[in-house]
């Protein structure tokens, strides 16, 4: 019994899948096959699929579960749960119009066409703003319809924005904010259950030691409790003597958001010879 994952066979989210995969200690096999592989090490056939299609192979239960972008996942409109935001793959659907165009609000939208890939979501988002608009669909390279004429606007993935801005658009409004998912068939056999709970603990513990971050620092005595008040820990820090007398070592983890706003204050209250190191994997 194999619990079977479609992810995306090349593009933006296959190196963010497979490092997921390796990182909760799933290896994959190297073989010529590039459709299909497994692991050696876990119960799991690995499928490559674009990642347009996932949504349907797992609804379908060719897969049992796959990885793939919100947008897509939303636009496709399958039949299937999200388990975990995966925290990569982030990027937004936003609406873009030329850069010397006077734009307000959604209103400005009305009776124009707007290029897109996204079809559904755009129909979506129009309807949610009560306006009227031409939607053309088109496959593929949005961000050059309004410079050939083909639309007055666009909606289109983005992430920095250099791609809009390199074609001469600006972005003005968000359509959907999207991360990459992992996605789950309703039905699933007992066994594949089984190792999906296994796999979703590792992707947990994955998760959260990439949030976080271990800390070693050395402090005088008098400021100790200055110090654990600032650093929470996993159940409280961990204090060891130094051999020079009147200071101590003090361990502990960090969440990457707090991060830069925590070590200013430990260093104000004099800590010193700050270490901050990577965590593997984390176990709560
Ligand atoms: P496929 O050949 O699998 O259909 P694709 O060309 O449709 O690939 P990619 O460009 O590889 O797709 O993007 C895959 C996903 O990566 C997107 O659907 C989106 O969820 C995510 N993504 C993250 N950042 C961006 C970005 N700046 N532009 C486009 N997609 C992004
Ligand atoms: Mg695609």
């Amino acid at each position: 019994m194999r619990l079977k994952i479609a992810i995306q066979k090349s593009g933006r989210l296959y190196d963010d899948s497979v490092k997921l995969l390796k990182d909760c200690g799933i290896d994959l096999k190297n073989g010529v096959n590039k459709l299909k592989t497994e692991s050696d090490n876990f119960p799991m056939e690995i499928y490559f699929l674009r990642d347009d299609d996932i949504p349907q192979y797992v609804e379908d239960a060719v897969a049992d579960i796959g990885i793939v972008g919100e947008n897509v996942l939303y636009e496709k409109n399958k039949k299937v749960d999200i388990i975990e935001h995966l925290g990569f793959g982030k990027c937004r659907l936003s609406v873009a119009v030329g850069r010397s165009e006077q734009y307000t609000d959604c209103g400005d939208l009305r009776g124009k066409r707007i290029a897109t890939t996204y079809p559904v979501l755009v129909r979506q988002f129009l309807e949610k703003h009560k306006v009227d608009a031409d939607i053309h669909e088109i496959s593929g390279s949005v961000e050059i319809a309004p410079g050939i004429g083909l639309a007055d606007a666009i909606v289109d993935l983005v992430s920095s924005g250099s791609t809009l801005f390199m074609n001469g658009l600006k972005e003005v409004e968000t359509v959907l904010q999207s991360q990459a998912v992992l996605i789950r068939n309703g039905e699933m056999q007992e066994a594949q259950q089984q190792i999906l709970e296994k796999f979703l603990f590792r992707i947990r513990a994955v998760k959260k030691a990439r949030n976080t971050k271990y800390i070693l620092l050395n402090a005088p005595n008098e400021k100790l409790n200055e110090i654990i008040r600032l650093l929470p820990g996993m159940k409280s820090p961990t204090v060891l003597p130094l051999a020079e007398p009147g200071w101590s070592s003090v361990h502990s983890v960090l969440n990457e958001n707090d991060f830069w706003d925590i070590i200013e204050r430990l260093k104000e209250a004099g800590a010193q010879g700050i270490l901050v190191v990577p965590i593997e994997k984390m176990i709560l």
